[in-house]
């Protein structure tokens, strides 16, 4: 048995030292913490997997993130977005195929414009008023962050990228600020939001020591979510030579944010089933308890090119739907209808 393990389930923390010493010693630790977490899952929520419906509305972006394929300075990227109408007939076909969760994500649009933001979360509501919104765009100040909620979205996603502030500038411009992008986190919780940090696992120089700062922001945070997936390479990126990251050290951290934070909720993500075919299988497995299958309609998928090889860009949202669901059947667990919110949060 392992002591650090133990330790984790107990307290729900570690400290640094520990932490490092946890993540470096995957090969020891992995089998049991699988075995922790996916117990855990179950006692918190059973066989459930609460699913989201993701809308890539826009892939226009003012950053350049040197890891994302939808970078400003990517000019091969095929530029769109959605009109609030066509989101609106996403989020209908959604709510047919049993959606109550929809995540609005794109780039960093400055055509997205507080008001506009405003209006189409007003029109989902009021087309679908028991289902949650989930926004994940981007760094804004808290004034949008609170029109926004105000105006009906429940949940925030922007992932912390890394803990480490030197890695932080490595993967990102000088416009970008690391401190910046943690209080963003800190006022969408101050807020009242429900609020997803995470990052990607083996991004290019991410070493343990930087990977026990993100489970140390993890503990200081105290997200209702936590989205992590491994870094796949963007062949139009000055990434483009690096290696990916693997799916063995992503599944060994998700089963450690799921010790570390029971009811937390925790996807399956798309590049994880990227780089595995059993990939959101796996991670489910692992201790993830959320999948998102993509809503966006068919012609702008491949265009949302975060990295290469994106699984699901061919198909219909209701081939996706019935897709995940048999995979999540084969392993034990059920689809739900739900919004699937986090414990005990109210609005
Ligand atoms: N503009 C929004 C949404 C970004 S896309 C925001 O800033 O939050 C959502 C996530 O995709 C990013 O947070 C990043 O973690 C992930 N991502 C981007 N490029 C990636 C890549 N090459 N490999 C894996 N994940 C990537």
């Amino acid at each position: 048995m392992s002591y650090l393990l133990e330790k984790l389930e107990q307290e729900q923390m570690l400290k640094k030292d520990e932490w490092r010493e946890l993540i470096a010693n995957q090969s020891q630790h992995q089998e049991e913490a699988t075995l922790k977490a996916c117990r855990i899952r179950e006692l918190e929520f059973g066989n459930k997997i609460y699913t989201r419906g993701l809308i890539e509305f826009t892939n226009y972006c003012k950053n350049d993130c040197y890891y994302c394929g939808i970078r400003r300075s990517n000019q091969r990227a095929e530029r769109y977005r959605l009109t609030k109408e066509q989101i609106l007939e996403c989020t209908d076909i959604g709510y047919e195929l049993g959606f109550r969760t929809y995540v609005l994500q794109g780039g960093e649009d400055v055509y997205y414009t507080d008001e506009r933001v405003v209006e189409i979360l007003k029109c989902i509501k009021t087309r679908h008023s028991d289902c949650a919104i989930t926004l994940s765009i981007g760094e804004k100040s808290r004034k949008s962050y609170e029109a926004f909620f105000e105006a009906g979205a429940d949940r925030y996603l922007l992932r912390h990228e890394t803990g480490d502030k030197t890695h932080y500038e490595t993967l990102h411009p000088k416009t970008m600020s690391f401190e910046q992008r943690k209080n963003c986190l800190r006022t969408l919780k101050d807020i009242g939001y429900q609020v997803g940090c995470g990052f990607m696992v083996g991004s290019p120089g991410q070493n343990v020591k930087m990977l026990a700062e993100d489970m140390l922001f993890i503990q200081e945070l105290q997200p209702h979510m936590v989205g992590i997936g491994p870094f796949v390479v963007h062949h139009e990126t000055p990434f483009r030579n690096q290696k990916s990251g693997s799916v063995e050290q992503t599944l060994y951290l998700l089963s450690l944010i799921r010790i570390l934070k029971p009811n937390v909720l925790l996807p399956a993500t798309t590049a994880l089933g990227t780089m595995d075919p059993k990939g959101r299988e796996k991670g489910i497995l692992a201790g993830a308890n959320v999948v998102m299958p993509n809503l966006s309609p068919t012609d702008v998928r491949k265009k949302y090119d975060l990295y290469d090889n994106k699984i699901c860009t061919g198909d219909e949202a209701a081939e996706c739907k019935f897709c995940l669901s048999n995979r999540v059947k084969a392993i034990g667990c059920k689809l739900v209808i739900d919004r699937g919110d986090a414990p005990g949060w109210r609005k």
